[in-house]
């Protein structure tokens, strides 16, 4: 049974780099449990295991395990065991959001509020690593070390500039393992004194080897490992320390992160031989790096989890971080996956493969990830299940939106969507409206959610008086005269305004050449010029989906009404 673990700090918003992760050992514990399923259970089940790494108070930030937990709810990837109560609040939350990934049936059942290896918050850990210091203590695997904060940063300038002399851009060790050679009692003495000092791991001479799922054999010589401190003058553990502890006790297999921990494995499986523990297996994930091959920042357009809420469908935010250093192994079954993009979170689940990840660092582009939302939006528009949660999921955006455009460019409730549909009156937006608005233009050019509301703002609200004035003054007076006395009549007799063949007929409607209504010498009307002065008066934009179904889902009286402005 393949335990794993999402382990972040609660320094801030999740980022794609974190979700990557996340998804990657989500998908390794839910194959292992299908795997599984059925034959008589081990000590552990298979577990994807949320614990939060909160022992730096000085990074802590207040809400953050929060915001990661309702993240990792959004995107689907829901943790089987973790901070109860948290678990639960971010659920919730993630639900009161249209778009939130519907949970998959096939998926585990969480084992939360229950905690079988809880607390999952580091800091409610804090005796544990307490009686894990004091064993190594003893057995001589670590040293108290008494040196003032002073001294320790002279060290690392001294070191920093060895390393520039030397050019290189990685200091060397930075501790010269002053206190090691303190006697016991000597070191027990000054502690109970009171003291202020911290706990360090005693790195013996030789070299450990690293059998990494994703980088190989790695061998690193422990002249390049410096004493690691594992407890801190403030009694917090290290990472590294709370990191090796809680694997083991919480039954963890299999370590799944980023690859900047890789410099830092060999501290941990000393740790794990010091207290007499098998290692798990490692896996490491390439970086991840932006357009210009720098590392990927929180800042980037795509680099915030919570941010893309607004504009991508979680499907494709996992697809997209999926394709991020994995590639879809070969099949005989089905020739073309290997070089297929597009996949479903429960796709994934079935082909993912540790040993599928790339070494080389991913290139992040929004570009691609639009693409994969477009994909995404097609993949759902084409049931009509799909198509109602796109319809909802649009709706709350909406709800939710500012309108662009000069007349109401703060209005931001929804009575303001409203106003030009009189088949919705109310406070709302009229779901069954949305619903055929979205089954309109999603054959169109949409990419993005917020789409919606800016490029097809038309369909729920009028343009002012002057955009009408602007449009009126384009429009060539042969066009308009053939708008006001050939096509409104005929739309004025059509007995059913849903019928998009009797619409498109009507919209040929032409008055004869001698009409006197129609200026002199205007020629014959150009049936490319009647449309583009169609579209701009019902849409105010020289694109979009076909006419006669932008007007049938306008409705008669919206669409003769911006009409008649000609
Ligand atoms: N707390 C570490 C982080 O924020 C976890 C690293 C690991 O998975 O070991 O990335």
């Amino acid at each position: 049974a393949l335990r794993v673990r999402f382990a972040p700090s609660p320094t801030g918003s999740l980022h794609l780099g974190g979700l990557r992760t996340a998804l990657f050992n989500f998908l390794s514990a839910e194959k292992s449990r299908r795997a599984s399923a059925g034959s008589p259970g081990a000590a552990l089940p298979p577990s994807f295991i949320l614990r939060i790494e909160d022992t730096d108070r000085t990074r802590f930030v207040p809400g953050a395990g929060e915001q990661l937990a309702r993240s990792l709810c959004w995107s689907g990837l829901v943790p089987t065991e973790g901070p109860g109560e948290l678990l639960v609040a971010a659920r919730e939350a993630a639900r009161q959001a249209a778009s939130s990934a519907p949970l998959a049936p096939e998926t585990a059942a969480p084992h939360w509020p229950a905690e079988p290896c809880g607390p999952y918050h580091q800091s409610l850990r804090t005796g544990l690593y307490r009686e894990h210091v004091d064993r190594l203590l003893e057995s001589g695997h670590a040293y108290r070390c008494f040196c003032t904060p002073e001294r320790l940063d002279q060290m690392r300038a001294w070191a920093q500039a060895a390393a520039a002399k030397q050019g290189s851009s990685q200091a060397g060790l930075s501790y010269d393992r002053h206190c090691l050679s303190l006697s016991p009692e000597e070191s027990r003495r000054r502690a109970q004194a009171g003291e202020a000092h911290t706990v360090r791991l005693a790195v013996p001479p030789g070299k450990t080897v690293i059998n990494d799922l994703v980088y190989g054999r790695i061998e690193i010589d422990h002249a390049q490992v410096d004493d690691q401190i594992l407890l801190k003058s403030d009694a917090y553990p290290t990472y590294h320390l709370a990191n090796v502890v809680d694997d083991h006790h919480m039954g963890i297999t299999h370590v799944l992160r980023g690859e900047e921990w890789l410099s830092s494995t060999p501290k941990h499986i000393l740790l794990y031989h010091a207290f007499g523990w098998t290692p798990p297996r490692f896996a490491h994930l390439p970086l991840l790096l932006d357009e210009h091959r720098a590392k990927l920042s929180k800042r980037h357009a795509a680099g915030n989890v919570a941010a893309l809420e607004a504009n991508y469908l979680p499907e494709a935010v996992v697809n997209f971080v999926a394709m991020l250093g994995w590639t879809p192994p070969r099949s005989d079954a089905d020739p073309e996956q290997h070089t297929r993009e597009v996949f479903s979170l429960e796709e994934l689940v079935q082909i993912f493969d540790v040993r599928d990840i790339n070494r080389g660092s991913a290139v992040v582009s929004v570009e691609k990830l639009n693409w994969f939302n477009r994909q995404h939006i097609l993949r759902l528009a084409a049931t009509p299940e799909g198509l109602r949660r796109l319809a909802d999921i649009v709706l709350d955006h909406l709800a939710g939106a500012a309108l662009d455009g000069p007349a109401d460019a703060a209005a931001t409730t929804a009575e303001h969507w409203t106003r030009p549909i009189p088949e919705a009156p109310g406070a709302a937006v009229d779901r069954e409206y949305v619903l055929r608005v979205v089954a309109a233009i999603v054959t169109d050019r949409i990419a993005l959610l917020g789409d919606v509301s800016s490029t097809y703002r038309y369909f729920f609200r009028e343009a002012s008086p002057e955009q009408v004035a602007a449009i009126r003054a384009t429009l060539a007076p042969a066009v308009a005269a053939t708008i006001r006395h050939a096509v409104l009549p005929e739309l004025a007799r059509l007995p059913d305004f849903a019928d998009e063949k009797a619409l498109s007929a009507c919209l040929k409607a032409r008055l004869p050449a001698d009409d006197p209504r129609l200026p002199a010498g205007a020629g014959p009307l150009k049936q490319k010029d009647l449309l583009q002065g169609l579209r701009s008066l019902l849409t105010g934009s020289p694109a979009g989906a076909p006419i006669a179904t932008v007007m049938a889902v306008l409705g008669k009286q919206v669409a003769e009404r911006r009409l008649a402005e000609c």
